[in-house]
């Protein structure tokens, strides 16, 4: 029996999570749940999984949850219940599926005590990932990637050699912009932003993808994990979503993972790491598992378009130059896609945003100190390049 602590539990990855969790109560159980503000959806959660720790964002929802719980579990709150979640909850591995930075610290504390971390939230890894895979390493754990493409590309990598990677390609969506000109995204509303061709995700994420920042911060995730330099990753737009990466080797040979674009997938890998759930009985996956509904099919890959989207190009540049600049290009962003979902700007001003802290940045060595600056900096540099824009 294995014990999972879920940070982000009512958002999208940590929804699905607790459904994977559930078709497999003879593998799992959850000891800690943590939310921010949705207090209800958590506390319906965890009278449904029963967690020794609950957390949420705020001291002033510890209350309303206390009083919505039927039973009596540790509460926390804050960035210390975050991390009373990872550490305290005799959690074996954490599922981290927060947005942004809130979980860090959270993070990094699993991490040194050993913990094994299934990490959804890419903030993270972009913004420190050299330092909390060094911590991970020397404290024996394994950082798994949940996101689809990195789960892939560790699929893939599974008995080979590290050293023999050559180079890895990942495919993108394409996301609900793909067949747009420059002009309709200028006009897009967050609503038709949101709406997703292939994925179930969150507001964030829908709104990274629609721009290619998703791929971007995916590019700079992959370096980290798999310890590959920028110029050994491509990106390649593949409408369907069911061919996530390949692995090239040295040898000339090429590896890939397909699979439905369904996130149980890699979420349920992530958790049972190293081995394999079984899926549902009466699931015929084969022909559902390559996207083949029934009638031929085709795999389609085309190039990326730079001009209508330059933030892919921006995240290759932050790579790159090193430092603390993923970590500005990150924070940048998420404040762009926040003041954009509130209309205060338009999609296609999120790149000249992120551009511009990029470009009045002072880098870095990364430190957790350097990270926690560069990420706050970057938030009051895109703050207040919006009210400017705004007047
Ligand atoms: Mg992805």
């Amino acid at each position: 029996m294995r014990s999972i602590a879920v940070l982000g539990s009512t958002g999208s990855i940590g929804r699905q999570a607790l459904d994977v969790i559930a078709a497999h109560g003879d593998r799992f159980r959850v000891c800690a749940l943590a939310a921010n503000s949705s207090v209800e959806a958590l506390a319906v959660q965890a009278n449904a999984f029963r967690p020794s720790v609950v957390s949420v964002g705020k001291r002033e929802y510890v209350e309303p949850l206390s009083a919505a719980l039927d039973y009596e579990p540790r509460i926390v709150w804050g960035s210390d219940g975050l991390r009373v979640c990872a550490v305290e909850s005799g959690a074996d591995r954490l599922l981290a599926a927060t947005d942004g930075m809130a979980a860090w610290r959270a993070v990094f504390a699993a991490a040194r005590a050993g913990v094994d971390v299934a990490l959804s939230n890419k903030e993270i890894i972009v913004a420190a990932g050299d330092l909390l895979i060094a911590d991970a390493v020397s404290a024996g754990a394994r950082i798994l990637p949940v996101d689809s493409e990195h789960s892939a590309v560790f699929q893939c990598m599974q008995g080979e050699r590290s050293g023999d990677v050559a180079g890895i390609v990942l495919t993108a969506s394409g996301g609900p912009f793909w067949e747009s000109s420059f002009d309709e995204m200028r006009k897009a509303t967050p609503a038709q932003a949101m709406r997703h061709p292939t994925w179930v995700m969150g507001a964030k994420n829908s709104i990274d993808s629609a721009t290619l920042m998703n791929k971007g911060l995916e590019v700079i995730e992959a370096s980290r994990l798999f310890g590959l330099t920028g110029k050994q990753i491509e990106v390649v737009i593949h409408r369907e979503s069911v061919l996530h990466a390949f692995v090239l080797f040295r040898d000339g040979s090429v590896k890939s993972q397909l699979a439905s674009p369904d996130m149980r997938l890699p979420i349920g890998y992530a958790l049972a790491y190293p081995e394999r759930l079984p899926s549902g009985p009466g699931e015929q996956p084969t022909r559902r598992a390559i996207g083949l509904g029934g009638r031929a099919t085709a795999l389609a890959f085309e190039p990326v378009d730079d001009e209508r989207f330059p933030c892919l190009r921006l995240a290759y540049d932050a790579l790159a130059r090193g430092g603390t600049y993923p970590a500005v290009l990150s924070a940048a962003n998420e404040e762009a896609g926040r003041a954009y979902l509130a209309g205060k700007i338009q999609l296609t001003d999120i790149a000249a945003l992120v551009a511009g802290a990029l470009e009045a940045h002072e880098s870095r060595a990364v430190s957790e100190e350097a990270v926690a600056e560069a990420d706050h900096w970057a938030r009051a540099h895109a703050h207040a390049a919006i009210l400017a824009a705004a007047h």
